[in-house]
């Protein structure tokens, strides 16, 4: 057999491996699909869970400054006609093919894209909001969208969050949810969906401090991917051309990262000004402005506005971890996953399917089961299972072999390196918890040793 040669990450090769691991599958697949949808597997929803569970604990959990909040989904639809979306989404639009900017179509002097050239869609009335009806009658009234973001259900609940903390400014109001827009072209796997969902958080300063704030939350953003792995020469930064802002922007930024199909937005960081509680203020007839009491000043608070769609940060980190590696004149394909990212902390691998090596590894796995997501597997030969095992990206596994039986002790594999410990089974669970967060394999507990290193695993 020819030497199998490491190749480079394809989205096909990305698609087709999340959907055999069960991380994503096409929506409603056994129809044939629904362009722009997509469901996350047994794995998949576990690496989604753990991505939005780490933006969480870094932006609401460990700060002061932010509070979370869930508003839902369907809103009072005077919400969209103050917020802009109603009216500055309902023109004739073609959007290009190739980088999905839209143009107002009676603007344009040619039939091809202004910024890059690319060929133009058909021309249509647009509006990119989902409608729907409230009620059991089918007329204007009852229409309400499906929102396109989540941030106006913290811009219409900036004094209740504000309120009821009790915060001063700088103040945050933190969300995670769906959000829908009915896309004109769809694609790159889940980079463009129809229904995704977004974390975003809106930051309430006091004006004239925004452009420092809005420095600040770019670089905090930027480093958060790099923390939890993300290669630093993948990501980018892109500063928006004064001219082509979104209307309630001062300054716009966006975290980029280099995606099989190129360099593309995966977070913006937008300075909103005092745009959005204006809007609903003059709407709605509320002020909502901030009382300073240190300077006894009211006034409209600017927002700066994180927002990151998590199926892109999702594939940002399936595309970083994934690599191809020669073992023993095999390919190992695998994602090198932080350990908080990890769908699967630690696999517990029986040996065999003995009747007692499997009731010591199923004890085992019940005593981890509480402290980890784990996986118990015993179907193939231990060789497979590690590939399986590195597939899901999963960083340790442990196995028990008919050693174990007489010792009541067992391996630990790591992952990235294939080196491999074996230690007493009583210390498993923390040794592991400490490997988890990062120390050393090497680093023993009593009565541990080294049992394999630079091995081909
Ligand atoms: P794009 O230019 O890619 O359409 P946008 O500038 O309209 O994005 P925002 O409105 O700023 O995007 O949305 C915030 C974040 O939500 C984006 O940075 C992106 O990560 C994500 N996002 C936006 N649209 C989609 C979509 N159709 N599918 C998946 N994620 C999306």
């Amino acid at each position: 057999m020819a030497n199998p040669v490491p190749g480079k990450l394809t989205m096909d090769k990305l698609v087709s491996l999340c959907q055999r691991r069960g991380f994503i599958f096409p929506s409603s697949d056994i129809y044939g699909g629904l362009s722009g949808c997509w469901d996350y597997g047994p794995v998949g929803v576990e690496l989604k869970r753990n991505i939005k569970e780490a933006w969480w604990r870094s932006i609401v959990q460990e700060r002061n400054d932010i509070v979370g909040l869930d508003t839902s989904i369907l809103m009072n639809s005077s919400v969209w006609q103050a917020s802009g979306h109603l009216t500055s989404f309902s023109d004739p639009l073609v959007e290009c093919r190739v980088c999905h900017l839209r143009w107002k179509a009676d603007e344009l002097a040619e039939r091809k894209c202004p910024s890059c050239g690319g060929e133009l869609t058909e021309e249509r009335i647009f509006n990119t909001m989902f409608k729907t009806f409230i009620g059991p009658v089918e007329e204007e009234a009852a229409i309400v969208y499906l929102r396109p973001e989540t941030a106006q259900g913290m811009f219409v609940n900036f004094q209740n969050a504000l309120n009821t903390s009790r915060k001063r400014l700088p103040f945050g109001v933190a969300q995670q949810g769906k959000a829908f827009r009915n896309e004109i072209t769809t694609g790159n796997f889940i980079f463009r969906s129809r229904e995704f969902e977004i974390m975003e958080f809106e930051y309430y300063v006091k004006p004239g401090t925004d452009k420092e704030w809005f420095d600040y939350w770019v670089e905090e953003r930027f480093n958060w991917y790099i923390k939890l792995g993300i290669k630093k020469d993948n990501l980018g930064l892109y500063e928006h051309p004064k001219e082509k802002l979104a209307h309630y922007s001062r300054n716009t930024t966006d975290i980029t990262y280099l995606f099989p199909h190129g360099q593309a937005e995966l977070e913006g960081i937008a300075n909103r000004t005092d745009f959005d509680l204006k809007q609903h203020g003059v709407a709605t007839g509320k002020a909502l402005e901030y009382y300073d009491n240190e300077t006894n000043e009211h006034y409209v608070p600017y927002i700066i506005e994180p927002s990151a769609g998590v199926d892109r940060v999702i594939l940002t980190f399936l595309c970083d971890a994934y690599d191809e590696e020669v073992v023993n004149d095999d390919l190992r394909v695998l994602f090198h996953f932080h350990p908080d990212i990890a769908p699967i902390k630690v696999a517990v691998l029986p040996l065999s399917r003995k009747e007692n090596l499997v009731a010591l590894a199923k004890n085992v796995h019940a005593d981890l089961r509480p402290c980890f997501m784990t996986q118990y597997d015993d179907t193939q030969a231990i060789g497979r299972r590690y590939r399986r095992q590195d597939e899901l990206g999963t960083p340790f596994s442990v196995t028990i072999d008919f050693q174990s039986l007489e010792d009541n002790m067992a391996t630990i594999r790591e992952r990235d390196t294939l080196n491999q410990i074996r230690i007493p089974i009583p210390s498993l669970k923390d040794t592991l918890q400490a490997k988890l967060a990062g120390e050393d394999l090497f680093v023993l507990p009593e009565g541990g040793q080294i049992w394999k290193q630079d091995s081909g695993g």
